[in-house]
């Protein structure tokens, strides 16, 4: 065969050349005839036919797995979307889908007086159920809490689970009227008892409504409905509060005292006053109790009750309670050593907070603190507030019988207030209570006071305790207290609580109190 009939004498070899052409060009269809001469060049066709049709399934093949890849991929990113905007506890929408939610709504626009309205709730007593019964409980209670919000709203707001115990719901169109129906029945649906592995457990929230108003961006108005949710902490909790500028105000009030406190705590603004502790028959001093005050540069001596809680919710309380253990028993050296003072004999109190009893090296704080100063640790009585101990976690007895076991003196302040429960009482390691100054206040006014005061010294003793009376303000009062057989008491007409150097002077000058005028 010759080059050049290679083409013209068999016409097989164009119809090959032609659909090896179209079978590069991707027609994996392409089949070429196969002649019935059956000869050699039959025998190439036909190769090329079975390379085509491998080809073609091999083509097929590789599709389907482009395919089943693709939508795998997509299945993959479309979860991944989920997650991002799911909370995976609850399964309710997360922070960034509401935010988008909420930004949509607004885009929307308002329809005559409808507008979207964000109400944020946020559990009252959550960190407690969690605390004391761990967090597995803790998770059903907020599965629990999800599904309760889930079934009080409507069927065209969205519920979203924001972090922690905190929740929001959007609202796409609603009156401010409307916005605070629905508010209330979500509080209301809330709050009712469930039953957890056996559990019987309750959990209120504190809630902020906040309209959207035209303009504001959907971050801001989520910051000012929590503002207007911890309004409503402050406030009592358990209720419904709509946002109002004013809200801003005290909230940046409350932030610039944050900041201050901060320094005051590192720098020496903090102060101690000492209020005496006397015996009612002796009229003797036997403690101090250490009270702290803020001298601030602008706004002078601020009282505990303004700072201790900003103190105890930014977590600033354990420095500042460092610095009240260190101060106190310093000061208690000094008296002691000083022979003009030294005729004494009396320890220092000093009131603990209940983040305190979640630390644990704060045994080791106040071990330091005794061994430094070179102390007795009988000489120093830590007083701790019925409602902290009272909701007590491992952490809290860890710490109270490690205290125990250091030897200071452990009292139960405030006793009276409300969370009492004899038993635990008698299964903590305290030795004595402070009655709250509440009980005696009605002493006089009350005729059936005297006997709910003797009844409650009774079971005081009766669970092996001592008693210490705060609230003292009359002589009458003092009086009375001695009649009954109390032996400790403490308030105004004793003493009020004084600056270190002018109690430094009572106690270089008198025996007994109150000191009288001379
Ligand atoms: P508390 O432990 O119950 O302290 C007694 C409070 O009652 C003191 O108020 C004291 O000035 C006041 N008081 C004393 N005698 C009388 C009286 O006869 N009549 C009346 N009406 N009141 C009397 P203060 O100093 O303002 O302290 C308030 C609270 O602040 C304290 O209550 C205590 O819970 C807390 N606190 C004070 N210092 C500290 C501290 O260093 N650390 C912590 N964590 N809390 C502190
Ligand atoms: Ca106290
Ligand atoms: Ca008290």
């Amino acid at each position: 065969m010759s080059e050049g009939n290679f083409s013209t004498e068999d016409p097989r070899l164009g119809l090959l050349l032609d659909g090896i052409v179209r079978l590069a060009a991707g027609d994996l269809n392409t089949r070429i005839e196969v002649s019935d001469a059956r000869d050699e060049i039959d025998a190439v066709i036909m190769g090329t036919n079975l390379l085509a049709e491998d080809l073609q399934i091999i083509y097929e093949e590789l599709e389907q797995r482009v395919n089943a890849r693709t939508q795998q991929l997509n299945e993959a990113h479309l979860a991944m979307r989920h997650m991002a905007m799911t909370d995976p506890l609850t399964g309710l929408n997360n922070r960034s889908a509401f935010a988008n939610a909420l930004a949509e709504a607004q885009a929307a626009g308002q329809k005559g007086s409808k507008r979207p309205a964000i109400l944020l709730l946020d559990m009252d007593g959550f960190k407690s159920i969690n605390d004391t019964l761990g967090h597995t409980i803790g998770d059903k209670v907020l599965e629990t809490l999800a599904a309760r919000i889930s079934g009080a709203v409507r069927e065209q707001d969205m519920v979203a689970r924001m972090g922690g115990d905190e929740f929001a719901v959007m609202l796409p169109d609603v009156t401010p009227a409307e916005a605070a129906s629905i508010g209330n029945r979500i509080l209301a649906s809330v709050v009712g008892a469930m039953e957890i592995e056996g559990q019987h457990l309750r959990c209120g929230a504190s809630m902020g409504l906040r309209m959207a108003d035209p303009g504001h961006g959907a971050e801001e108005l989520m910051m000012e409905a929590d503002i207007a949710m911890y309004e409503s902490k402050a406030d009592g909790r358990g209720k419904l509060k709509v946002f109002e500028p004013a809200m801003l105000h005290s909230r940046q009030m409350r932030n610039q005292l944050v900041g201050e406190l901060k320094e005051a705590i590192a720098g020496s603004q903090l102060v101690l006053y000492y209020q005496p502790i006397i015996r009612l028959d002796t009229r003797e001093i036997e403690g101090v109790e250490a009270l702290v005050r803020w001298n601030h540069p602008t706004r002078g001596l601020i009282m505990p009750d303004e700072f201790i809680p900003i103190a105890e919710e930014t977590g600033m309380i354990s420095d500042l309670g460092g610095w009240v253990l260190r101060t106190a028993v310093e000061q208690l050296k000094q008296w002691r050593s000083d022979p003009l003072t030294s005729g004494h004999d009396f320890s220092m109190r000093i009131n603990v907070s209940a983040a305190d009893l979640q630390r644990l090296e704060f045994v080791e704080d106040v071990r330091e603190a005794l061994a430094s100063a070179n102390l007795d640790p009988s000489l120093l009585v830590l007083e701790l507030t019925e409602s902290a101990v009272i909701l007590g976690n491992d952490l809290d007895r860890y710490t109270l019988n490690s205290l125990r076991r250091l030897g200071v003196g452990l009292e139960i302040d405030d006793f009276g207030t409300g969370y009492s429960s004899i038993s635990y009482l008698r299964r903590l390691p305290v030795d004595t209570v402070k009655v709250d100054r509440t009980l005696l206040s009605a002493l006089g006014s009350d005729p059936s006071q005297p006997a709910l005061l003797a009844a409650v010294l009774q079971l005081i003793r009766a669970c092996g305790l001592n008693a210490v009376w705060e609230g003292i303000e009359t002589a009458e009062q003092a009086q009375y207290l001695l009649g009954i057989g109390c032996t400790s008491g403490q308030g105004y007409y004793f003493s009020r609580p004084l600056p270190g150097e002018q109690l430094t002077e009572q106690l270089k000058h008198h025996k007994t109190w109150p000191v009288t005028a001379d």
